[in-house]
């Protein structure tokens, strides 16, 4: 049964934040029942806190009511990791967007979560200073979210995703406590419970304020496009790369269809007769990204690549980046809707990986589309189709189900940076064992023991997680595409 809110229960939170900032009409609520997933749930209430004392207050307030809470970002999850099931209450930190102190010399800053990405690295650019985990949804999702996901991105091949850059956080735990975890200071003593809440997906608690890493721009920056007459031959040159000792800052891959949709979309240039086409970018000082560029290019060639493009200045590059980062949005016009996914392989098999995606594509009569972060091995094959049409739904859930064991039986992984949110939970049990899942829910329990906090995320459907309280039934009906 759905959670109810009663009008008294409205009342109090809008004593704590203010009656603007209490959203409870029907199609206020729908805006917070989605995010970037194709899921939709049921938002009870959305309340929009703008400093950590009245997120403390709201959770205290859902606490003794025994209300559910999702925490939200910007609500670009594509896991549905930011839907509300069952009305519960969102509390949006999006509108807490300072950067509050920046030390040049460490380099980090303490920002609120609602900061977006992009405007973070913005704010420090003066100081030769960026944020380096660039999710293509950089201009739209918060570092608050960024948290909770353990974000990727391009640029974190060579520098690792979110968790290499948060060094520390405060947290409203879902009693109302706030508790101030890590810090700027090298190996804060005690139990590093960092790891713990990166990646939390907002079943731990609601983070108001990050300590984030900077990193400094490096001085010479490369960026080239290559295309192959074969996606198994860029697959084959990205393995050989890594193989070599190269690390590119960056190594993305587009194939085919996906590269006609975005070219259409962006006007960049790319080569749409190519079957893939890579994006790598070096950087370094001038004389490593010289010597990296002469291995890039032999291995690239010697795999069959027909055409190198280097980009000639930084408006290219832009342009480049540009056309990557806006391919899920180009998808549109090849159908209304996209399932996607985010498994992890192994580098060594990314090509037999691309070939049975291939063949699972032709079977299921779908139009698969890779883009992905090929360097780190993390996929992104999204399923496109029309959700009205029934069959075509049932045979994306199949070709995604098998996509992901595909993925676990090479040695892959559920998720490389979106989450499991409501989407990947039900396979969970695909890559752990009862065990591990029990071993993490009790972990979570330590966190949430009335099992509040984003209920039904992460942890799937009847796995054996204890006598937990929270609930592990299934998702309720009508959420899941
Ligand atoms: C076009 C597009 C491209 C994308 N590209 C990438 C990519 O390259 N790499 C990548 O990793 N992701 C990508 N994403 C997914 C998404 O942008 C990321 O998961 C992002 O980190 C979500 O941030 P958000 O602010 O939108 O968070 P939300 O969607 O609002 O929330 C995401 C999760 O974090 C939790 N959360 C949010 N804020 C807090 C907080 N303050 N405290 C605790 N928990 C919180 C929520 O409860 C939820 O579980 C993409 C999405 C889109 C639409």
């Amino acid at each position: 049964m759905g959670t109810v809110i009663t009008p008294s229960a409205v009342d109090q939170f809008r004593a704590i934040v203010g009656s603007d900032r209490v959203l409870s009409e029907p199609l206020e609520r729908l805006v917070y029942a989605k995010d970037g997933s194709m899921n939709q749930g049921e938002c009870g209430l959305a309340v929009l806190c703008e400093t950590t004392a009245e997120v403390a207050a709201c959770v205290r307030l859902a606490a003794e009511r025994g209300l559910p809470i999702v925490p939200r970002g910007s609500g670009t999850s594509l896991a549905g990791s930011a839907i509300p099931l069952d009305g519960s209450v969102v509390i949006s930190v999006a509108r807490m967007g300072r950067v509050l102190s920046v030390d040049p010399d460490t380099p980090s800053a303490w920002v609120e979560p609602g900061v977006l990405n992009l405007d973070l690295t913005a704010a420090v650019a003066h100081l030769g200073l960026h944020y380096a985990p660039d999710p293509s949804s950089q201009a739209a999702c918060s570092i608050g979210g960024n948290v909770g996901t353990n974000a990727g991105g391009p640029h974190c091949l060579a520098s690792g995703v979110t968790a290499q850059h948060i060094l520390g956080v405060e947290i409203v735990l879902p009693d109302g406590e706030v508790l101030e975890i890590g810090g700027p200071a090298p190996d804060p003593p005690g139990y590093d419970l960092r790891g713990f809440i990166v990646g939390g997906e907002g079943t731990l608690g609601i983070v108001t304020k990050v300590c984030v890493r900077l990193t400094r721009n490096p001085p010479v920056v490369r960026t080239l496009l290559i295309d192959f007459t074969a996606l198994t031959a860029a697959g084959a040159a990205v393995r050989d790369i890594i193989a070599k000792g190269v690390i590119p800052a960056a190594m993305e891959m587009m194939d085919r269809t996906m590269t006609r949709a975005v070219e259409a979309f962006v006007h960049a240039g790319l080569p749409v007769d190519a079957a893939a086409v890579l994006l790598v970018e070096l950087d370094g000082t001038a004389a490593q990204v010289a010597a990296d560029t002469a291995v890039v290019e032999r291995i690239c060639r010697e795999s069959g690549a027909s055409h190198i493009r280097v980009a000639a200045d930084e408006a290219e590059r832009a342009l480049f980046w540009k056309a990557r980062k806006n391919a899920f949005g180009a998808c549109a016009r090849i159908a209304p809707n996209y399932y996607l996914h985010d498994c992890v392989v192994p580098r060594t098999r990314l090509v037999e990986v691309l070939a049975a995606i291939e063949e699972i594509a032709a079977r299921n009569d779908l139009v698969i589309m890779n883009v992905f972060h090929a360097g780190d091995g993390n996929l992104h094959p999204l399923i496109s189709f029309d959700r009205r049409d029934d069959a075509q739904v049932t045979r994306v859930l199949q070709a995604g189900r098998e996509i992901i064991e595909v993925c676990m039986r090479v040695g892959g992984t559920l998720s490389g940076e979106h989450g499991i949110g409501m989407e990947k939970r039900d396979f969970m049990p695909l890559q752990f064992s009862p065990a591990d899942l029990d071993a993490q829910a009790r972990s979570r329990e330590a966190f949430d023991p009335e099992g509040r906090m984003n209920p039904r995320k992460v942890l799937p459907a009847g796995s054996k997680c204890g006598d937990l309280s929270f609930p592990h039934d299934a998702l309720p009906e009508g959420t899941w595409i």
